[in-house]
């Protein structure tokens, strides 16, 4: 990643850390192990992002909106330039990201390899995606941004609502619909799932997030009957 001119690396729950072996293969690149942070979760991980990219060797069971590796580096770029904090996601090497981490990236990354043999390793897999992002850099560089009078001034990218917004909104969101019984939590039926892309890929801004909150607050009034009690 330093290769490609990225630095800012995030360690999800490593077993061991720091490492000398890590430290040895670094080589040169020590002071990304150094500065690397280290959190508990995903979740954490994720704190403060508007876009996040996750990466996987597999087909899923939920189709999810799917970039290659050319498509994310231009996306990466085009969104950074509008002022976003992007995130890029890789799995484990054994055993690659859960369906849960998946579902918690508004876009999913495939290389497309031979599908008979088709995980790389993980530092190919990063060193492939860093590659494409400093190549639609180096393509973007000098050019002026087309973001700004592309998008909708709500939509603007600064002003996207961060992954932890988004997570909170989705927790009030599934309060509220098993309060309604909408959501039958012993057969979930990949509701949340469903909803998480939908919301996605909506680039929904902190102004649009705050209405949404606002009507699910209000539905839980309804709810509880005590919309028709404020009429009386
Ligand atoms: N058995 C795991 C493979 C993990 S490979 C699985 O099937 O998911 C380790 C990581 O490298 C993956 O989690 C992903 O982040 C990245 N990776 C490997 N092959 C990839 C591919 N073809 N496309 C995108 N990412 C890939």
């Amino acid at each position: 990643m330093k290769n490609m001119g990225l630095t800012r690396l995030v360690l999800v729950e490593p077993r061991v850390f720091p490492h000398h072996e890590a430290d040895a293969r670094a080589s040169g690149a020590n002071d990304l192990l150094a500065t690397a942070q280290v959190v508990a979760t995903l979740e954490d991980a994720l704190v403060g992002c508007n876009l996040v990219l996750g990466t996987s060797a597999r087909d899923r069971r939920i189709p999810w909106p799917l970039l290659d590796p050319r498509e994310c580096g231009t996306k990466v770029i085009e969104e950074a330039a509008g002022g976003a904090e992007i995130a890029l996601v890789f799995g484990r090497e054994d055993s690659g990201l859960t369906n849960e981490e998946l579902q918690r990236c508004h876009y999913h990354v495939h290389i497309p390899s031979d599908p008979e043999f088709s995980s790389l390793n993980l530092g190919a897999a990063v060193q492939v995606l860093s590659y494409e992002v400093r190549m639609a850099w180096l393509a973007a560089a000098g050019q002026p941004s087309k973001v700004e009078k592309d998008e909708v001034a709500s939509t603007k990218s600064g002003e996207l609502a961060t992954m932890d917004e988004l997570e909170r909104f989705y927790e009030h969101l599934e309060q509220t619909l098993v309060a309604i019984e909408f959501l039958d939590p012993e057969k979930p039926r990949h509701l949340m799932a469903r909803l998480r892309r939908l919301y996605g890929r909506s680039s929904v801004s902190r102004a649009e997030m705050n209405i949404l909150r606002g009507i699910l607050t209000e539905t839980q009034k309804a709810g509880r009957g005590e919309l028709l009690k404020r009429k009386d």
